[in-house]
């Protein structure tokens, strides 16, 4: 099994002669992260670029990161790349159709690149690449239902159903962080109102901490900042605020587990998973706000006292679940190690 992140270092590559690698990529807004992923999930060689602005610089860069990953191994070892992207993919997962931190627009990817790198390439959704890679090297493993939630800047999700992914009919499924829970409330950049990541994400903190902070009489150094300077308050400021006892800090925190305790009853009456895992930068926090889990689930989830509830972990992979599963899954479509269905 995965070790923690912290305790995860990049690998010496087996010298089995038998060993098949694949490529995973995570290509984020601001950050392409590639690396060689052995068939037991262990990363090799993490290369890091800023992501570019330009489709043409962007499959630039990309390219100097598979020839440089691809250089130094014998021909055929690496099987195929799987690429892990934070956008809209068509059903068939071959287009990238919108991306709002990438330029690529209604773009056969997978194609274009494949045929520019001699070898077979596979896109998925970066939530889908994170939430596949726990379910078969980290903290998801062995789950009949999973659902791997990444909570950072906003909320994504992936759903595990018998050890496959679940995409929903036209592959856009689970947009858990979309689920409106406020009718009317928070404006969100997707178009609706009131949807959970508004309330439950990093960038949240600081809109649940002005309005506490209009709404009560809170003294202390983070209410002060908010009324000074609110622009310059990010979530991180928030959460340390928090961590040094700053009541409008703490108590946003506790509205934050509120929220995360919602959204999660939610998945719990949807689907009945077994092991929810939380990743992403707050998901070690939101573990903690949450407490005893269990607990606090059960007079929310429907028939809460009746029923089991799901183990709720933390993720194991950290930054590298995205290329992780990206690569895994490429492995399994193009002659890899031998994995179950990948959906
Ligand atoms: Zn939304």
């Amino acid at each position: 099994m995965a070790r923690p992140e912290s305790d995860r270092p990049t690998t010496d590559i087996p010298t089995d002669a038998t060993t098949r690698l694949s490529i995973g990529v995570d290509i984020g807004g601001s950050n392409i992260r590639g690396a060689l992923v052995d068939s037991v999930g262990a990363v090799h060689t993490v290369i890091a670029e800023a992501t570019p602005d330009t489709v043409k610089e962007l499959d630039d860069t990309l390219t100097v990161v598979i020839e440089r990953l691809v250089a130094d191994q014998p021909a055929g070892t690496v099987v195929g790349v799987g690429l892990a992207v934070a956008g809209f993919l068509d059903r068939d997962r071959r287009i990238v159709r919108f991306a709002p931190h990438l330029p690529w627009v209604d773009r056969p990817v997978g194609e274009i690149l494949a045929d520019r790198w001699g070898l077979p390439v596979l896109l998925e959704h970066d939530a889908n690449s994170a939430g596949w890679a726990e379910y078969r090297h980290g903290a998801a493993a062995g789950a009949r239902v999973g659902v791997v939630v990444t909570i950072g800047t906003g909320i994504g999700a992936a759903l595990l159903v018998d050890g496959e992914l679940f995409r929903g009919a036209h592959g856009v499924a689970p947009e858990l962080g979309h689920l409106q829970v406020v009718p009317g409330g928070r404006r969100c950049p997707c178009g609706k109102r009131g949807c959970l990541e508004r309330y439950c994400s990093g960038t949240a903190l600081v809109d649940t901490a002005t309005e506490l902070a209009l709404e009560g009489d809170y003294a202390g150094p983070l209410a002060q900042t908010l009324r000074a300077a609110r622009g310059g308050v990010v979530g991180r400021d928030v959460v340390s605020a928090a961590d040094a006892g700053d009541p409008l800090g703490v108590d946003t925190m506790h509205r934050f587990g509120d929220w995360l305790a919602v959204g999660l009853a939610s998945v719990v009456d949807v689907f009945d998973p077994d092991c929810i895992v939380l990743c992403g930068g707050m998901a070690r926090r939101s573990i903690r706000e949450l407490g005893d889990v269990q607990a606090r689930l059960r007079p929310l989830a429907t028939g809460g006292a009746h029923r089991p509830l799901p183990d709720v972990r933390l993720g194991m992979l950290g930054e590298t679940a995205g290329l992780i599963g990206a690569a895994d899954l490429a492995a399994a479509r193009f002659g890899g190690p031998s994995v179950t269905a990948a959906g």
